[in-house]
């Protein structure tokens, strides 16, 4: 059985296109463009998503750090808050 070939205006034509080292038509062209910024959109959601959800995660994981550790987090957060007013006085 010989297998449908996909119509020009489809990333399938455009795929044949390049593999026969023509120059794809612009319907083809279209449609590569077209998958091309939705792949995008979908690629940057993803990210924004996943960069999201590993920011709670680092919170999370921060707080119970402080917690197991509540001594040398309280000694460190001194430290860095006397950094801090050390930098603030130095810019006045
Ligand atoms: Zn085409």
């Amino acid at each position: 059985m010989a297998r449908r070939l996909d119509p020009c205006g489809t990333t399938g034509a455009y795929q044949r296109h390049i593999k026969a080292r023509e120059k794809p038509c612009q319907a083809c062209r279209e449609a590569r463009n077209a998958y091309e910024r939705d792949y995008r959109k979908i690629a940057r959601r993803r990210h924004s998503e996943t960069s999201k959800a590993r920011h709670r995660a680092r919170g999370r994981a921060l707080t119970r750090l402080a917690r197991a550790y509540a001594p040398a987090f309280r000694a460190l957060f001194a430290e860095e808050l006397a950094k801090q007013d050390t930098t603030r006085q130095e810019e006045d």
